[in-house]
């Protein structure tokens, strides 16, 4: 179905995107209105700037809208040493002979795919410059080492991911190139979503034990106003389901997994501890009288 649809869309007709619920696509739980918000975008093959904290969720719902629009996902995870030559290609030499090679941009613009750069905002400011064209209605990758420029597959959609919490003044995307995508706000889900997806996330564990690690790792967000960088996210939350069902004790569990990861300084770690302590106190505390 999403196939014809597709199909349908290379023409001049354009429907609204109706997606069928598919069981193999990645497992993701919806927050609000990214699902339309994706579809319609992806229908206008509008360029798409998903924001929010680190571990929210925001590859997973890629994967998840990938896989439901039956398009391949091309991801490139940006640093500070990535160049444009790194996102488009460049020539290799193969014995006597120069031989291009594309790059994952590259590659991605030719077949149609969905091109995920994620914290694009890290890579070197040349990065910006190659997708430009690519945002607007010229939808063209130019390869400068080559003299060429490629007109991108009807398919192809790019997506960067962007951490608000995260920019300084010196590293930040410029307002001319934020202004080129339309966004999506993530935040961390509702408790009982959030319980949702650790509890499917981890699988079978004791319901007691995932209302706590909840509870406990939503409380410590609190903190992130209060000197913590960065607050626990819903893949720390998971990871310290997982040490539990390795059988680590609840409290050893999330100081690896929502304390000592997120801070070197001891008293937060101190205060993240109150709060794991405040949760799970009683699961370990010897019976009373
Ligand atoms: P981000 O890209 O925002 O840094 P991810 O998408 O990698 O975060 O999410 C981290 C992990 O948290 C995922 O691997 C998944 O286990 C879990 N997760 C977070 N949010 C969701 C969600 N809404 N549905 C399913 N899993 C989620």
């Amino acid at each position: 179905m999403v196939k014809k649809f597709i199909d349908k869309m290379r023409g001049v007709e354009r429907d609204v995107i109706q997606a069928p619920e598919d069981a193999d696509a990645p497992f993701y739980a919806a927050q609000a209105g990214e699902v339309a918000f994706f579809q319609a975008a992806y229908q206008q093959r509008l360029p798409v700037m998903l924001k929010g904290p680190t571990g929210c969720g925001k590859t997973r719902f890629l994967e998840h809208m990938a896989h439901k629009l039956d398009r391949p996902l091309v991801t490139v995870s940006c640093h500070e040493d990535l160049t444009s030559s790194d996102l488009v290609g460049r020539f290799l030499l193969q014995g006597e002979e120069t031989v291009w090679q594309d790059g994952p941009l590259t590659k991605a613009v030719k077949e149609g795919a969905i091109c995920y750069l994620d914290e694009i905002v890290e890579a070197r400011t040349d990065t910006t410059v190659v997708i430009h064209p690519l945002t607007d209605h010229r939808r063209q990758l130019p390869l400068d080492k080559k003299g060429q420029i490629i007109d991108a597959h009807p398919d192809f959609m790019l997506v960067i991911s962007y951490n608000p919490g995260y920019q300084t003044v010196l590293k930040d995307l410029k307002p001319s190139t934020k202004q080129r995508f339309v966004a999506y706000n993530f935040e961390y889900p509702s408790e009982e979503v959030e319980r949702g997806i650790v509890g499917k996330e981890v699988g079978g564990m004791d319901g007691e034990l995932l209302r706590k690690l909840v509870a406990a790792g939503r409380q410590g967000r609190n903190l992130k106003d209060h000197g913590l960088e960065e607050a626990t996210s819903t893949r720390a939350l998971v990871y310290g389901g997982q040490l539990m069902n390795a059988g680590m004790a609840p409290l050893d569990a999330c100081r690896a997994a929502l304390v000592a990861p997120l801070t070197d300084d001891p008293e937060l770690a101190e205060a993240l501890m109150e709060i794991v302590n405040a949760h799970f106190g009683e699961t370990e505390a010897e019976p009373a009288g």
